[in-house]
């Protein structure tokens, strides 16, 4: 603390990410970081850009990203002037918070959720609501219904796991037609329906996006929002007053190649939904409870154990996973899906601890 300090940094309350652990081999399921490497495409894309001597890091990168936007809207059938690019989707977050979210009337999202919007609500000064997850931690749309403030969902949420319908989202929708609809899609493509294909009958539909998870390149920091032409010039503007060049030149010439691999990207994806659902039935045969997931996670809880103790006997072991200590969901674990040799480390560790 110092004298120093502005008010609004005496008032915050930082978000605390997973662990990084400084381990030669640690099985790291806390992060819910890809098990697999990013395309090989991605190694030379980015080879390519720094070539042998790096002279192209002299110069500034594109200030707009134009050619990553035109492959990602190509990607997803949008044009260039729908798509949006940051410094990773919590970047992308943080100005959807000053850009969009700050109206008369408090913003929407569950009680359980991802646990940076709290934080972004505190220092933009966004008043907000938090709706209670019902059983089991669904959604209910019905919570949603009446006309308020604008709405912020993750679709899988986290760290349940847990998916909305696109009929959920459409319905959402339609009953907030004048408030912002921002879907966080950091997990969708392990199971759940993107709501790109909405934004053009919902001009008050966004939607984030990251290659951190699925594209396997969180290391990269790239994320994305898609929707409206005005709603993408909002955040062009809160950019272009904060920072010309939040992309550098590998971490564009990485995501478009990913893109680019459209391939890799779906055998990928699904190596880690074979896993969740083997990993699944086995923690299922441990006598855990287990939210159904679409993400590249599970959200589970044993009814005989400890979670917190269950987590610090793992980390013994090198094993990391998620332990939230939070109202409602302090029993439970967020264990993000491994290679299927991972998986059964984290299977082979519990065993004893729970016999
Ligand atoms: C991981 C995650 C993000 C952030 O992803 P980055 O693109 O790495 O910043 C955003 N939203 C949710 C729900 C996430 O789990």
């Amino acid at each position: 603390m110092s004298r120093f300090w502005s008010d609004i940094v005496h008032r915050l309350t930082p978000y605390v990410p997973g662990e990084q652990p400084a381990l030669a081999h640690p099985v790291k399921l806390n992060t819910n970081e890809n098990p697999y490497p990013p395309s090989p495409r991605v190694v030379e894309a980015i080879r390519r850009e720094l070539g042998d001597t790096g002279d192209a890091l002299r110069k500034y990168p594109d200030p707009t990203a134009h050619a990553l936007r035109a492959t990602v809207a190509a990607h997803h059938g949008l044009r260039i002037d729908q798509v949006f690019a940051g410094n990773g989707s919590d970047e992308v977050l943080a100005h959807v918070f000053q850009a969009l979210l700050k109206h008369d009337k408090p913003i929407r999202f569950p009680d359980i959720t991802y646990s940076f919007y709290p934080v972004y609500a505190q220092l933009y000064g966004v008043d907000f609501d938090a709706i209670a997850l019902g059983d089991e931690f669904a959604i209910d749309i019905d919570d949603y219904r009446a006309p308020g403030g604008p709405v912020l969902l993750p679709n899988p949420n986290a760290p349940t796991g847990r998916a909305l319908t696109l009929a959920e989202i459409e319905a959402l929708l339609k009953a907030n037609p004048d408030a912002p609809v921002v879907i966080d899609e950091a997990y969708v493509d392990f199971g759940a329906k993107s709501a790109v294909k909405l934004i053009d009958r919902h001009p008050n539909l966004l939607v984030v996006q990251t290659v951190s998870k699925s594209r396997a390149l969180a290391g990269m920091r790239v994320g994305f929002a898609f929707g409206d032409a005005a709603l993408i010039e909002a955040l062009m503007r809160v950019k272009d007053s904060f920072n010309s060049y939040p992309l550098d030149r590998l971490a564009l010439a990485a995501a478009i190649a990913a893109y680019e691999d459209d391939a890799y990207f779906r055998a990928s994806c699904a190596k880690v939904i074979a896993s969740r659902e083997r990993l699944t039935g086995e923690l299922k045969a441990l006598g855990f409870d287990i939210v159904p997931s679409a993400a590249n996670f599970v959200f589970a809880r044993h009814p005989a154990h400890d979670a917190a103790t269950l987590a610090a006997s793992l980390r013994e072991k090198e094993i990391f996973v998620r332990h939230f200590r939070l109202p409602r969901i302090d029993q439970h674990l967020r264990i993000s899906i491994g290679t299927d040799a991972e998986c059964d480390a984290l299977l082979g560790a519990l065993k004893p601890l729970i016999a």
